[in-house]
């Protein structure tokens, strides 16, 4: 019996305001426990909320980049619930009238084809504090600086099927918030974090099964093992006569399984009502406007320029067009390679992709800038070094040996052009292989390689490669 996985998404981005959502305190993040947190954080009596305008603002901003509804008119909630890190017992959430409404954004599979992913909602919402568990002995810890950080929870529809599709639909939301700069996208540090709801039900049945939700997930990789973990398991359980039931798991990833955390709380279990302590929130077209105008250019629009204007296949593109900062320093390195796309496009996800990688950095803090990485290229194309050599100089700008041209002429990497230099060592080459021009002139075309790969020896990698090759063809074959 085949089954089919469906899967949605809830995605807590925390937005990157300074002060808190309905607090002026500070949303920094590392600082000693409990020194960001204030009255309003901490619900002390006769205190009020103030909502922060900002956030209003990335918000409507993530709405728009969905082609979302961004609501004229939504309202705050109380979910109420007890834990030792929610203080007022409360939390303070949008829901039944979420700020941003009926979204979508279209992923890529890795079949190529497209698929749009509905979102049903985005709402705003304030953080709770931390637990600590680990630091002390036999007891719990409360941090409650992150109390009161707002967050904008992105709900999906159920309109994933595997845990491939639902990674990428979760790095394409990643990365569209970070190029929205309203969330730093840090899953280690939790402001970007993914709850996942997973069902499997039999291929071409119409109605969802029973689903469990995924809590606590912070990686991509974790998210993937999580939610192919929890279809296999209700497979498993349905087709040796169990049932699913609706509940919380956690994701455990050092045994690489979930397990369940608690049984799932109803909404009415929440007693959710509107918060008598904020207005609900209006907002007029003016506002949206204003908000629609500092959207930049998005990952898709991007990518597609990139295919259009430099050339580049769908899939070089989409690697460049990741981040936008890494899409700013390609576009850098196209114009300092004075409009070398393609070449460009090589050494950037190529070499500097692979250097960054292996050193865990990102393109911000490459040691290499984009000027330096095209004009190194300028010399590739104007023959000044080839394109091996260009490695070394590679190598030495990433060590901070300076620019290409500076390291051209330190390390004496220039490409011998000459052409009576390159006979003379082609000469030399000749004479000192009798057997195997021997053996070439008698047929043996395969020791071409051979001699190309002695006079390249010979010249320490220096000489022009295209030179080398005519010059070697006329000497051999006209004896
Ligand atoms: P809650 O707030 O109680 O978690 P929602 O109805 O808002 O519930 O749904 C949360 C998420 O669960 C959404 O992303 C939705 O797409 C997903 N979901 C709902 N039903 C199913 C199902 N049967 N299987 C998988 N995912 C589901
Ligand atoms: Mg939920």
């Amino acid at each position: 019996m085949e089954w089919e996985a469906v899967i949605g998404l809830e995605i807590h981005a925390q937005l990157a305001t300074r002060s808190k959502i309905f607090s002026g305190a500070s949303t920094d993040f590392g600082a000693e426990p409990n020194t960001q947190a204030c009255a309003v954080d901490l619900g002390l009596p006769g205190v009020l909320p103030v909502l922060n305008k900002e956030a209003v603002r990335m918000a409507a901003k993530f709405g728009l980049a969905v082609g979302a509804t961004v609501a004229k008119r939504s309202v705050f909630a109380r979910k109420n619930y007890f834990y030792p890190d929610l203080p007022k017992g409360y939390q303070i959430s949008q829901y039944e009238l979420p700020i941003v409404a009926k979204g979508k954004i279209e992923i890529e599979l890795e079949s190529g084809e497209h698929k749009t992913v509905g979102i049903t909602r985005a709402h705003l919402e304030e953080d709770a504090g931390k637990s600590l568990h680990e630091d002390f002995h036999g007891m719990t810890g409360i941090d409650l600086n992150r109390a009161g950080t707002p967050l904008l929870e992105i709900v999906s529809e159920p309109d994933l099927r595997s845990a491939a599709e639902a990674v990428t639909y979760l790095k394409k939301i990643h990365s569209l918030v970070r190029y929205l700069e309203i969330c730093d996208g840090n899953m280690q540090e939790g402001s970007f974090r993914c709850d996942a709801n997973v069902s499997v039900r039999r291929k071409g049945a119409d109605k969802f099964g029973t689903r469990a939700e995924i809590k606590n997930v912070n990686s991509f990789r974790f998210v993937e093992k999580a939610i192919n973990f929890e279809i296999e398991r209700q497979i498993e359980l349905i087709e040796s006569g169990g049932q699913v039931v609706q509940e919380t798991r956690l994701y455990d990833a050092d045994k690489d399984e979930t397990r369940s955390m608690r049984s799932k709380e109803e909404a009415m279990d929440y007693r959710y009502f509107p918060d008598p302590d904020l207005l609900p929130l209006i907002i007029d077209d003016a506002f949206v406007e204003g908000v629609r105008k500092t959207l930049p250019e998005l990952p898709d629009a991007k990518r597609e320029r990139f295919v259009k204007d430099y050339g580049l296949s769908n899939y070089d593109a989409s690697v460049l067009t990741t981040s936008r900062e890494l899409a700013q320093y390609y576009e850098a390195v196209v114009k300092a390679a004075k409009g070398e796309a393609k070449l460009s496009a090589n050494w950037v996800m190529g070499e500097l992709l692979g250097a960054l990688n292996k050193e865990n950095k990102d393109i911000t803090q490459s040691p290499i800038g984009a000027q330096q990485l095209g004009g190194m290229i300028c010399r590739i194309t104007d023959n000044t070094i080839s394109g091996k050599i260009a490695k070394q100089v590679f190598e030495a700008m990433w060590a901070g040996e300076g620019d290409a041209d500076a390291v051209i002429e330190a390390k004496g990497l220039r490409q011998v052009t000459d052409t009576g230099a390159i006979a003379k060592i082609i000469d030399d080459v000749i004479a000192k292989n009798p057997e195997q021009v021997e053996q070439y002139r008698s047929g043996k075309d395969k020791l071409f390689g051979f001699f190309v790969g002695q006079v390249m020896k010979e010249s320490k990698g220096k000489a022009n490669p295209g030179q080398v090759n005519d010059l070697l063809k006329q000497k051999l074959d006209n004896k």
